[in-house]
C-alpha cells in the first residue's frame, strides 16, 4: 500500500481521498478550508499542516483543485508541492484545467512523473469510486498511477503525453453540451408538434438521434426516472461547471486554431443560463431557458 498526499478536499476530492484510504493506502490530506480538513480527519484521514507537508515523503501526490491557477500555485508556487515531493514520487493532478497549464506544470516537475488525470462521473462517481479517468503523461508514469486511480474509479484511459487527459476531457464535455442542447431542442419542437415526451424518447432512444443526453440523462421528467429533470434539475453536473469546461474548450480551440462553432454557441447559451441564475442547476436544466427563447 502506498503513502499518498492528497490536496483539495472539496465535493470531489473529499470522497476520492476517503476511497484511497478505504483501499488501504495511507493518506495525508490538506485543504486551505479548515472545516474541510476537520471533516477529513473525522473520516480517518491524516491532516497535514500544508500542501507541501502532505506531499513530503509521499510516493504518490494528488491534487483536486478548482482551476489552473490553483494547480500552478500549489505545485510550482513558493513552498510548492513539486519542491516538497521526493525525486521518485508520481504526481497526479485530477482537476479539470486548461491544457497549457497542465503541460506547463508537467514540464516543471523536475523530472518526476507528472500526470494530468481529470475525471468524469461527478460527485456520485467520486463517492462510489466509479469515476472515469482520462490520463496524460508517459507510459511509465501511467503504469505507476493506474493501480492508485483504480481505488477511485473504474475506467482509466491513457490518452497520450502530458495534457492529453485534459484535452480528452474538454472534447468530451464540448460534445456533451452540444448534444444536450440539441436533445433539448428536439423535446421543445416535439412539445409544439403535440408529441408526448415519452413518444419522442421511445423513438429517439432506439434511433439514430440517440445519445447519452437522451438515453441516460434525459432533460425532461418521466422517461428516465433517475435523470435530474425528475428532481427540478438539482445537479448532477452543475451548469456552472459545464460553462467552465466549455470556456476551457474554446480557449483550447482558439490556441490550436480548431474551428468549433457549435462549441462556441454552446458556451454562449450556458453563459446566458448562468446570467439568468441557472448556475447551480443541473446543466440539463438549460431546456427551461431554451423553451422561453
Ligand atoms: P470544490 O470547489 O468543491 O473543491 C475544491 C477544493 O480545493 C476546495 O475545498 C478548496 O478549499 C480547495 N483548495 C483551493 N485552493 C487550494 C489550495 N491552494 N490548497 C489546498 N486546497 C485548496 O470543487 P470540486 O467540485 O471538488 O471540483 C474539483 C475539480 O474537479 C474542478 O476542477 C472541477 O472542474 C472538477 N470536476 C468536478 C466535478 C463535479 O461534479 N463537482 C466533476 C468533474 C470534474
Amino acid at each position: 500500500m502506498a503513502r499518498i498526499g492528497f490536496v483539495g478536499l472539496g465535493n470531489m476530492g473529499a470522497p476520492m481521498a476517503r476511497n484511497l484510504a478505504k483501499a488501504g493506502h495511507r493518506v495525508a490530506v490538506f485543504d486551505i478550508v479548515p472545516t474541510a480538513l476537520e471533516a477529513a480527519a473525522a473520516a480517518g484521514l491524516s491532516p497535514a499542516a500544508s500542501a507541501a507537508e502532505a506531499a513530503r515523503g509521499a510516493e504518490v501526490v494528488i491534487t483536486m483543485l478548482p482551476a489552473g491557477k490553483h494547480v500552478r500555485d500549489a505545485w510550482l508556487g513558493a513552498g510548492g508541492m513539486v519542491a516538497a515531493s521526493g525525486p521518485d514520487a508520481v504526481l497526479i493532478d485530477c482537476s479539470t484545467i486548461d491544457v497549457a497549464t497542465a503541460r506547463e506544470v508537467a514540464a516543471n516537475s523536475g523530472g518526476r512523473e507528472m500526470l494530468d488525470a481529470p475525471v468524469s462521473g461527478g460527485v456520485m462517481g467520486a463517492e462510489g469510486a466509479t469515476l472515469a479517468f482520462m490520463v496524460g503523461g508517459t507510459k511509465a508514469g501511467f503504469a505507476r498511477a493506474e493501480p492508485i486511480l483504480q481505488a477511485m474509479g473504474r475506467k482509466i484511459v491513457h490518452c497520450g503525453e502530458a495534457g492529453a487527459g485534459q484535452a480528452a476531457k474538454l472534447c468530451n464535455n464540448m460534445i456533451l453540451a452540444a448534444t444536450m442542447i440539441a436533445t433539448c431542442e428536439g423535446f421543445i419542437l416535439a412539445e409544439r408538434l403535440g408529441l408526448t415526451h415519452q413518444a419522442l424518447f421511445d423513438v429517439v432512444s432506439n434511433s439514430s438521434g440517440n445519445s447519452w443526453a437522451m438515453s441516460t440523462y434525459c432533460p425532461v421528467p418521466g422517461p428516465v426516472p433517475g435523470s435530474p429533470a425528475n428532481r427540478d434539475y438539482k445537479p448532477g453536473f452543475a451548469a456552472a461547471l459545464m460553462a467552465k469546461d466549455l470556456g476551457l474548450a474554446q480557449e483550447a480551440a482558439k490556441g490550436s486554431g480548431a474551428n468549433t462553432p457549435l462549441g462556441a454557441q454552446a458556451l454562449a447559451f450556458y453563459q446566458r443560463f448562468l446570467e439568468a441564475g441557472g448556475g447551480d442547476k443541473d446543466f440539463s436544466g438549460i431546456i427551461e431557458m431554451l423553451r422561453k427563447g
